[in-house]
């Protein structure tokens, strides 16, 4: 425990990047060897716009960091937070740590998205993917990330994370959504017995059906149980699903870097901001 401890406090951000471009080399190849669905799109044209979105939401995570450091370093010193309500054995203190950094950063922001408008116009650029790969999981648009990175924040002071649980918590965070967003067909029983605890890809994938009541779903990260404890969890077959969001479905729109930057800022009338009910 104490060497989980030791590596977070310390990592590098050249382990960091690694592990983000591990996991991405890792789930293409899985992808491209055994897909769910067999896109007729070209990978690495698809791959640029999503890495492009990548990159900025590293970046900005980046140039803010220094606020985190400080805020965990307050938070600890002065035992402010959730975790020091009580005493706990360093290895629960772990787990209800990163549980409740997923809840509070990951989870909660992402419910909040889809219910308040000007959050969705920024958050519906990550829906707006037509072609859910590997490659989708960090599409965000750059006042997206600022707004993820303000609940990591907030999430910070309110359970007092000391900077390895946030460390442990962001790598955990990059590797499972890589893997819940990634196009790759695994056998049921696996999907069935890691959807307990995790969100897998058969979960997430639902997530980005074009159409409510699907999008509003699944806006689980590391954990399934959120989605279960607070009444969003679905399931449906898998095969049925068609990916993006149905006010946003003319691919000019889609593809292009410009284009999509410029959507939160784009004049809406009424209902055509948001997408319609079909029941699957
Ligand atoms: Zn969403």
């Amino acid at each position: 425990m104490d060497s989980i401890i030791d590596y977070f406090s310390t990592i590098p951000s050249s382990h960091r990047t690694l592990i983000l471009v591990g996991g991405l080399t890792v789930f293409w190849l899985i992808e491209s060897a055994v897909p769910l669905f067999r896109f007729d799109y070209r990978k690495w044209k698809h791959a640029k716009v999503n890495i492009f979105f990548t990159l900025t939401t590293i970046v900005i995570n980046f140039s803010m960091a220094f606020i985190l450091v400080k805020t965990s370093e307050y938070v600890v010193v002065n035992k402010i937070g959730l975790l020091y309500i009580i005493d706990m054995p360093i290895w629960v203190f772990l787990i209800v740590g990163v549980m409740l950094m997923d809840l509070i950063s990951a989870w909660f922001i992402h419910w909040l998205e889809h219910q308040v408008r000007w959050m969705w116009r920024f958050h519906l650029v990550h829906h707006t993917d037509q072609h859910i790969d590997t490659t989708s999981a960090n599409r965000h648009h750059p006042g997206e990330s600022v707004f993820r990175f303000v609940f990591t924040t907030l999430a910070v002071i309110i359970i007092g994370a000391p900077m390895w649980m946030v460390f442990l918590y962001q790598t955990m965070s990059v590797v499972l959504t890589q893997f819940n967003h990634a196009n790759v067909m695994m056998p049921k029983w696996l999907d069935n017995m890691l959807g307990v605890v995790f969100c897998t890809p058969d979960i997430h994938r639902i997530h980005h059906h074009y159409r409510l009541p699907y999008t509003n779903t699944n806006y689980g990260n590391i954990f399934s149980i959120w989605d279960r404890i607070f009444g969003t969890y679905a399931m449906v077959d898998n095969s049925k699903l068609v990916y993006g969001v149905d006010t946003h479905m003319d691919s000019n729109e889609v593809h292009d870097i410009g284009t999509i930057l410029k959507i939160p800022f784009k004049k809406y009338r009424g209902s055509l901001i948001y997408e319609q009910e079909e029941k699957l």
